[in-house]
């Protein structure tokens, strides 16, 4: 590695936007910023009209199910969930599905400038493996549901599982571990208890869908005699370390509960009003105090794991729900996608490009035919660019992606293995 500067037009560092200066690295952390550059021991990277910027941290995922993209669209989560994917799942996965619907998803990831995802999903330690081959970052959660999968019997079972994942990653810089109770219609109140005194043990994260449906309000209210965001307070969930995916059907006083507590929510927009599953309250949230972060959800639900995609819809959806086009600015959406994110998910040093930070982060073209002329880079990230603008992806210091190709990942490999599984799937 080295050390490194990095010339360009924009660089976003301690969250502001410079121009015409070096952004300094040495070996897998920022130095600093620079206009002038006289010592002769840094390798120069000149990348032009281009900008260096924080890399997006996907904060809900479930990567593997890439390889389901696009095999049951146009159908309500309930349906798509039991009549789709459960059953494609039971039949297709192992290990090697795992990894190798996980590099699909890394490659594309690492073309659309996102260096860390918050995964949910099993099999999981061949997702940890496969995100760490390839250099990215990824906080791998192990799934646990009340009835049992090929994955494992029972909550004691599927703890176990995540027990070995930590022992497995105990030492790996670029991979924490997370419990992933799926959500409140699949696990009792009783295995999320468990799950609460396994994270505090293993000093891990919770990270778990919640109040995503209608159908998953009505149908915990009529199980529970109160609300899924009700029931998790009655828990303990809203006091754990904890991050809650989607977060949808929520009332006013759930929102200032929610929001007392700070939690930490992903939202998921695009997967959300693809399964017609509703509006997040982002803004309101926001304002009530919770901490915010955008994520794409699974491949299957999306189709997509394109964050600047999601930070577009996110935005709009929110000047839309509130007809007023002033909330969430470009800036507060970009700062959703990385900062929000790192800090939602513990992630020390990451997620800003500042002293003494991890070196993350992406090099984004505006030279491009679509990213011209430019007057604010930052909005042009939110509404404009795309995963082709990125031309460089460096993790931990670690260069992934080198004008606009590959380091890490033979995609020729990746290609072939996608059709290899899409045949085996179809049948
Ligand atoms: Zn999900």
């Amino acid at each position: 590695m080295g050390k490194l500067a990095i010339k360009a037009k924009f660089i976003y560092y301690n969250n502001k936007l410079h121009q015409d200066k070096y952004l300094l690295v040495n070996n897998n952390i920022i130095e600093g910023i620079t206009e002038t550059l006289s010592d002769k021991t840094y390798e120069i990277l000149e990348r032009g009209n281009s900008g260096v910027f924080p890399a997006f941290i996907n904060s809900h995922t479930h990567l593997p199910m890439s390889y389901f993209r696009g095999l049951a669209d146009d159908l309500p989560l309930k349906n798509w969930l039991e009549e789709h994917i459960w059953p494609a799942e039971s039949k297709m996965l192992d290990e090697h599905f795992v990894y190798d619907a996980t590099i699909l998803a890394a490659a594309e990831m690492i073309r659309s400038g996102t260096i860390c995802a918050n995964d949910m999903y099993f099999f999981s330690k061949n997702i940890g493996r496969a995100l760490s081959d390839v250099g990215l970052r990824g906080v791998v959660g192990g799934g646990v549901l009340d009835f049992p999968t090929k994955f494992a019997k029972n909550s004691d079972d599927y703890l176990k599982r995540i027990e070995d994942l930590i022992e497995e990653f105990k030492s790996d810089e670029l991979i924490k571990i997370s419990v992933c109770p799926h959500a409140p219609y699949t696990v009792s109140p009783e295995n999320y208890r468990k799950c609460i005194d396994f994270s505090i043990r293993h000093k891990i994260q919770i990270h778990t869908h919640l109040a995503e449906t209608k159908w998953e309000v009505d149908e915990i209210i009529k199980r529970y005699g109160k609300s899924p965001v009700k029931l998790f307070d009655e828990i303990g969930l809203l006091d754990a370390n904890t991050i809650f995916a989607h977060v949808i059907w929520i009332d006013d006083e759930e929102i200032e509960i929610l929001g007392s507590k700070k939690a930490n929510i992903a939202a998921c927009v695009k997967s959300n009003l693809k399964l017609a599953s509703g509006f997040i309250k982002a803004n309101k949230l926001k304002e009530a105090g919770a901490n915010l972060t955008i994520a794409t959800d699974g491949n299957a639900s999306n189709n997509s794991l394109n964050m600047f995609e999601e930070m577009s819809y996110f935005a709009k959806l929110q000047k839309g729900l509130n007809l007023d086009p002033t909330v969430m600015n470009a800036e507060e959406v970009f700062n959703m996608a990385t900062k929000n994110a790192a800090k939602a998910l513990n992630l020390d040093k990451c997620g800003e490009l500042k002293k003494g930070n991890y070196a993350d982060f992406m090099i984004i073209s505006f030279d491009d035919i679509n990213m011209l002329p430019v007057y604010n880079p930052v909005s042009h990230l939110v509404y404009t660019a795309e995963p082709s603008n990125v031309t460089d992806v460096f993790v931990n210091g670690k260069c992934l992606m080198k004008n606009r190709e590959f380091v890490t990942i033979d995609i020729k490999e990746v290609k072939e293995k996608a059709k290899y599984w899409n045949k085996k799937i179809r049948s």
